[in-house]
C-alpha cells in the first residue's frame, strides 16, 4: 500500500474514483478521500443518469460499466414542445446502437467502489493528505474550492428538480421521452432492460411548485405525471419516494492554481466535475461532462514530459482551456432551452414550437446536436 502520494483527490462521487482509476493506470500513487458513510440507512437511491456513448467507452476501459440489467440502451429520444413542436432522434440514423444508456447509479457506483478496492495504486483516506497535486471532485457544495479562494458563480434557476421511479402500464420500448411544458420540464427515462416498464423520472418545476407537488399522495402524484406525458405510457404507478434537487448554472472562475505550501517542490490544486461546473438537468449531460474533465486531466498528466511534476501549471493550464471551450456550447444550449421554455408568452410559445418543427426538419444541424449529445463528436 503506498503511504507517500502524488495526486490528492478530494470527493469520492463517480467522477473523483473515476479520475483515481486512470491515474492509477498512470502509475502515479492516488490519495482518494471519502467522506464517511451516513449512519443511517436513507431511502433507495431514485437517481439514474442518461450516459454517453463516450462515458462508456470510458467506464468500460475501467471494468466499471455496470450489468446491462442497470444499463438500458436508449434507442430512440422524443422531445415534445408545448404547442405541437416535436423533434425525435434514432440511434439508427445516427449510424448507433444506442444514442444513450440509462445507468442505475447505485450500480454504478457500486461497481466504481469495487475497480477502486482492487486497485493496489489508490488508497482510500479519511483526510486529505499531502501532495503534489490535489484534485477536487466535491461536488457543487464544495468547501475546498472555497478555502483556495475561488469564486463559483452561481445563477440559480426558479426550477427545482424532483426525481422517482414509475412503472408504467406500457413498456417503454427503450424510448427516452422528454416533455417542454408551460409548468416544467418532464423526462421519461427508461429503465430495466429492453423489455422494461420502469422509467426514472426527472421533473423540473418552478420552487413554488415543488412542496405540494412532494405532498401529493402517490396516486395523486402519478396521476399528475399521467396528465403531463399525455398517457404516453398509460397508467402510471409511483415506485419509489420523490426527491428534489434546486437546480443552477455555475462555473468556477478558476479550475486550477498553485498552492503556497513552503517547501521546494511545487504543489497545485485543479477542478473536475460538479466542482467546476454545474448545468440544467434537461440535457442529461453534468455527469458526462464530469468523465470527460476525468479524462482530460489524465491525458494530459500522462502526455506530460518526464522532467515536468503533476503540479506543473502549464499542465493544468492546458486542462482548464481545453475542457472550458469544450464545455461552453452544451453549457449554452441547456441554459438557453431552459429559458426559452420558462416563458409564457403567446408568440414565444409559437416561435419555439415553431423553431422546434424546423429543427426536425433539419438534417446536418440535427444529426450535429445528436452526435454532441453522444460524445461521438
Ligand atoms: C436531477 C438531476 C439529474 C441529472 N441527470 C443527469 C444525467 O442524466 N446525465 C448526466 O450526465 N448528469 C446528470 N446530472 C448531473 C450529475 O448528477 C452530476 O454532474 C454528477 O453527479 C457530478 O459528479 P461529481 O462526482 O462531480 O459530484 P458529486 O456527485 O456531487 O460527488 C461529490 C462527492 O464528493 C463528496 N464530498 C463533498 N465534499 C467533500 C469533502 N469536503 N471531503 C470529501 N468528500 C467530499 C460527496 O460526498 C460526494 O461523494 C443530473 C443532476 C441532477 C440534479
Amino acid at each position: 500500500m503506498a503511504h507517500t502520494f502524488d495526486i490528492c483527490i478530494r470527493g469520492a462521487g463517480i467522477v473523483g474514483r473515476t479520475l483515481a482509476l486512470l491515474l492509477a493506470r498512470e502509475r502515479l500513487r492516488v490519495a482518494l478521500v471519502a467522506s464517511p458513510a451516513p449512519q443511517e440507512p436513507s431511502q433507495p437511491d431514485v437517481r439514474a443518469y442518461a450516459l454517453n456513448t463516450a462515458s462508456r467507452t470510458l467506464l468500460e476501459s475501467l471494468r466499471s460499466w455496470p450489468d446491462p440489467q442497470h444499463a438500458t440502451a436508449v434507442t430512440r429520444m422524443e422531445v415534445f414542445g408545448d404547442q405541437n413542436g416535436a423533434v425525435h432522434f434514432d440511434a439508427a440514423t445516427q449510424g448507433a446502437d444506442a444514442l444513450a444508456w440509462i445507468v442505475d447509479v447505485p450500480a454504478l457506483e457500486q461497481r466504481l467502489v469495487d475497480a477502486v478496492r482492487y486497485q493496489p495504486q489508490v488508497e482510500v483516506v479519511p483526510a486529505p493528505v499531502n501532495a503534489a497535486l490535489t484534485v477536487v471532485c466535491e461536488g457543487r457544495a464544495s468547501t475546498t474550492r472555497a478555502e483556495f479562494g475561488v469564486d463559483f458563480e452561481v445563477t440559480p434557476y426558479t426550477q427545482h428538480a424532483i426525481a422517482t421511479r414509475l412503472e408504467c402500464e406500457h413498456a417503454h420500448g427503450q424510448v427516452a421521452r422528454q416533455w417542454f411544458l408551460p409548468n416544467g420540464i418532464l423526462a421519461f427515462l427508461p429503465l430495466g432492460g429492453p423489455e422494461g416498464r420502469t422509467v426514472a423520472v426527472v421533473w423540473s418545476v418552478e420552487r413554488e411548485q415543488v412542496t405540494p407537488l412532494l405532498a401529493l399522495e402517490p396516486d395523486a402524484f402519478a396521476q399528475q405525471l399521467e396528465a403531463a406525458s399525455q398517457g404516453a405510457l398509460g397508467r402510471l404507478e409511483l415506485t419509489a419516494a420523490r426527491a428534489a434537487w434546486p437546480l443552477q448554472q455555475a462555473q468556477a472562475s478558476r479550475w486550477c492554481g498553485p498552492v503556497a505550501h513552503g517547501g521546494k517542490t511545487p504543489h497545485s490544486w485543479v477542478l473536475a466535475g460538479d466542482a467546476a461546473h454545474n448545468i440544467h438537468p434537461l440535457a442529461g449531460q453534468g455527469l458526462n461532462l464530469g468523465l470527460a474533465d476525468a479524462q482530460t486531466l489524465a491525458r494530459v498528466l500522462h502526455g506530460r514530459d518526464y522532467w515536468r511534476s503533476v503540479a506543473d501549471m502549464r499542465l493544468l493550464r492546458s486542462y482548464e482551456r481545453e475542457r472550458k471551450a469544450s464545455m461552453l456550447p452544451m453549457s449554452l444550449a441547456t441554459d438557453g432551452l431552459q429559458q426559452l421554455f420558462s416563458r409564457t408568452e403567446n408568440p414565444l410559445q409559437a416561435l419555439r414550437n415553431w423553431g422546434m418543427r424546423g429543427f426536425e426538419r433539419s438534417g446536418p444541424l440535427k444529426n450535429w446536436i445528436a452526435k454532441q449529445a453522444m460524445g461521438t463528436h
